[in-house]
């Protein structure tokens, strides 16, 4: 008899071992597992955005969230399908098959093209998606007024060149019915298309108020940063003097059917408050590391009864590899407290990471599993028994997950996604990316320039170090 072993994660249903292949529960091709593998439900990227070439490969190196931003518009114009199709092959090649992905389009005008191609990639790849469509209205570049802010930190003919890429936003209408034909064109029962406002600081009261009525009435789920970085904390403190969380829920917005992301600068009340709407809240550790928002409560939000959390990638993980099994450890880390008992679990992690996460990007995922070389794991190992949830959280990467199986479907086996040819893909990728260098060559010294000046706005702003 075939010796398979079945980790039913905590927090996903009972703890259990079989070691009997017909003991599987589900129809499952057992020729992609081998006696030792384990077999776990996979877990979820409950943040991201999709980025094919990542940041660092078009010089955005990592700094303070909002000098970071400018270097955005450094991506290279690349066909919206290949950038998914990277992506997503990229998370599934290492066991990973859901993701969150936040949209990152601004023009309304081809976001029902984009999104569409989107979802044909992810549906390609195999894997779950949950697209955030984003929308925003308030205060580009700078916060508390916008473009303008900066214009004394920048040349005259910087501005000058600069004026002319102030963007110019749809109405609230407009921005809404695009989410909605989105949602129409989705035929998957794998997608599940939610509104995406960017964030408080890049959304006009009018806007919020829209999406809360909007989600209400069409039962669909918000995607929203929330107070990631300290300076996003001191402008909206000031912007709504009751708070920004008070005031999201004087307007509807807070609910089950929202997720936050980052929350690094959540108040405990805050927590509470979040907690009793039934909100959960998506954590970022490398992102909040590498872009120097700071730690996230997260095991103060436990101890105190706050929301559940979720875990996602943020395109930036802590290798830049998109390796969800290091965030998951990065995390445990993190949040394990000083004292001679962990603030947070290994139970919690898996909880957050797979139950959670499908909470957020409102699947269940029952019949998703990724096949781990276990065996490979515990090599060295003297003892049989040694728990598996914290194996896997100290030694797991990318590299053991050997199988991914998401709906029943065969989505990667060894490495290799079954769907597409993920180095033809890539390499394809990088051509047009190449291809697009004589303009971002000559957008880069502009590119530069609106970092500094940033940089040199939020300088002035008193009590953040
Ligand atoms: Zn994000």
């Amino acid at each position: 008899m075939k010796k398979i072993r079945l980790l039913k994660c905590p927090g996903y249903g009972p703890a259990t071992r079989l070691d009997k292949l017909a003991d599987l529960p589900l129809q499952f091709d057992a020729t992609a597992a081998l006696p030792g593998d384990l077999i776990m439900p996979s877990p979820v990227n409950a943040h991201d955005h999709g980025y094919g070439i990542r940041t660092l490969d078009f010089g955005a190196v990592d700094d303070a969230l909002e000098v970071w931003i400018p270097g955005l518009r450094l991506r290279p114009r690349t066909d919206p399908y290949l950038e998914a199709l990277v992506a997503f092959g990229r998370l599934a090649r290492t066991g990973v098959g859901a993701t969150m992905h936040c949209h990152n389009s601004l023009n309304v005008d081809h976001l029902v093209d984009e999104a569409s191609a989107v979802m044909r990639a992810a549906g390609d790849i195999g894997i779950r998606l949950a697209l955030s469509c984003p929308l925003l209205d308030h205060d580009a570049w700078a916060y508390d007024g916008g473009p303008n802010r900066l214009k004394p930190f920048l040349s005259t003919s910087d501005w000058q060149a600069l004026e002319p890429t102030i963007p110019a936003y749809a109405p609230i209408s407009t921005q809404l019915a695009a989410v909605e034909a989105v949602a129409a064109a989705n035929t998957s029962p794998l997608v599940d298309v939610q509104y995406g406002p960017i964030g408080p600081q890049w959304c006009s009261n009018a806007l919020l108020e829209a999406i809360a009525e909007a989600s209400a009435h069409h039962n669909r789920r918000i995607h929203m940063h929330l107070l990631e970085s300290p300076r996003q904390r001191v402008w909206l403190d000031r912007r709504f003097p009751e708070g920004v969380v008070t005031y999201l829920d004087s307007i509807g917005f807070l609910s089950p059917r929202l997720a936050i992301a980052h929350g690094v600068q959540l108040r405990p009340d805050e927590l509470e408050l979040l907690a009793e709407r039934g909100v959960q809240l998506v954590s970022n550790p490398s992102a909040n590391l590498r872009l120097r928002s700071g730690i996230a409560p997260i095991a103060t939000a436990l101890e105190i009864g706050g929301p559940p959390f979720a875990i996602g990638l943020d395109g930036t993980g802590l290798d830049d590899d998109q390796d969800l099994w290091r965030e998951m450890r990065l995390l445990y880390l993190l949040q394990g407290g000083r004292g001679p008992t962990r603030r947070l679990t290994a139970q919690n992690v898996f909880d957050a990471a797979i139950r959670v996460g499908g909470r957020v990007i409102n699947a269940n995922q029952a019949e998703d599993f990724t096949i781990v070389d276990y065996q490979a794991l515990i090599a060295d190992a003297l003892f049989d028994d040694i728990d598996e949830a914290e194996i896997l959280l100290t030694r797991m990467s990318a590299k053991y997950a050997k199988g991914l199986i998401v709906a029943g479907r065969d989505v990667m086996r060894r490495g290799e996604l079954t769907g597409i040819d993920f180095d033809a893909a890539l390499s394809e990728l990088g051509a047009q990316a190449r291809a697009d260098l004589p303009r971002l060559e000559e957008q880069r010294p502009l590119v530069r320039a609106l970092s500094e000046a940033t940089h040199a706005y939020y300088a002035t702003w008193p009590g953040i170090s």
